[in-house]
């Protein structure tokens, strides 16, 4: 397994053989069985695979947790390699954003509500380094995780407007045992926060079960949510959503299919969660 801070070698190994198709996967870092999930999907698609490394300091706020985000590269790279990965990019704070560095990459409109609303800068953060990334990379397909719902629709569309020749694969969500869904921030509740967080996987399987049973106000799905987390004494919503799955528009009246989804604070640590229901089908 190559592992290189450089731009170079990330190339030279890339375009070695320019018949082999690379899949790509973009991490903070601190990986779980969620970002293995992706791997393992890259790793079944493509001939050579690359994962990336970094925790992007411009998609964290100055008020967020950039400094206590969980860091453990030793601990990557083994599970890396165990994994079966051809390359690992860790590029620097220095190598990203040089002094003088001064294009972003935002949008508009999906990029404005749930996600958006509380963290504003966050997808010019995320849009930005990712277009990076694969310039860097330039992958056949990427790979990202249904967890993170309204990143995957700010990602497509960022390919779609500017032309990224990639092809955008979605993961779904990987889960703990009592359905809490993994995320490097796991790490960061106390114990009485962790057995605490599981509420927002219930809470969203509650709405889902709602809709199931013929519930189409996009009101009262959000209310379902809402009184199972505020039952919960640790948890403060940020937010709860019953959106739509294109536009993340809230939604009055369910038709076509629904994104239902939730930000919920325990102490500092800021947890999201989703789950995305189509009018025939169902995933997460
Ligand atoms: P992060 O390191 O948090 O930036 O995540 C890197 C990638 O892994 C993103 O595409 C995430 O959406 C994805 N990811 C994070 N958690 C999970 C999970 N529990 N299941 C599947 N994918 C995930």
């Amino acid at each position: 397994m190559i592992v290189t801070d450089k731009i170079d070698e990330v190339r030279q190994h890339r375009w070695a053989d320019p018949s082999l198709t690379w899949g790509f996967v973009p991490t903070m870092g601190y990986l779980h069985a969620g970002h293995l999930s992706l791997v393992q999907l890259s790793l079944a698609g493509n001939e050579r695979t690359a994962v990336s490394i970094y925790v992007n300091p411009t998609q964290f706020a100055p008020t967020e947790d950039l400094s206590s985000y969980p860091r453990n590269l030793e601990g990557d790279l083994a599970m890396l390699e165990k994994a079966g990965v051809d390359l690992v990019f860790t590029p620097s704070d220095a190598l990203m954003y040089p002094p003088g560095f001064q294009t972003t990459v935002s949008l508009s409109q999906v990029t404005q509500p749930l996600e958006g609303s509380s963290r504003p800068s966050h997808f010019t953060g995320v849009a930005t380094i990712v277009a990076k990334l694969f310039n860097i990379v330039q992958p056949t397909r990427a790979y990202f995780g249904q967890k993170d719902a309204q990143q995957t629709i700010v990602l497509r569309q960022m390919v779609r407007d500017l032309n990224f020749n990639v092809e955008m694969v979605i993961g779904p969500t990987s889960r703990e045992p009592d359905g809490l869904a993994m995320s490097s921030r796991n790490a960061l509740l106390s114990a009485e926060n962790r057995a605490a967080a599981p509420v927002l996987y219930r809470a969203l399987s509650a709405a889902r079960a709602a809709y199931e049973a013929g519930e189409r106000s996009g009101e009262l799905l959000r209310e379902t949510m809402r009184g199972m987390i505020t039952a919960v004494p640790q948890a403060k919503i940020d937010y709860v959503s019953a959106a739509d799955p294109r536009t993340l528009e809230e939604l009055d009246k369910v038709e076509e299919g629904v994104l239902l989804s939730t930000a919920v604070f325990f102490g500092k640590t800021r947890l999201i969660d989703n789950i995305l229901i189509y009018a025939s089908e169902n995933t997460e």
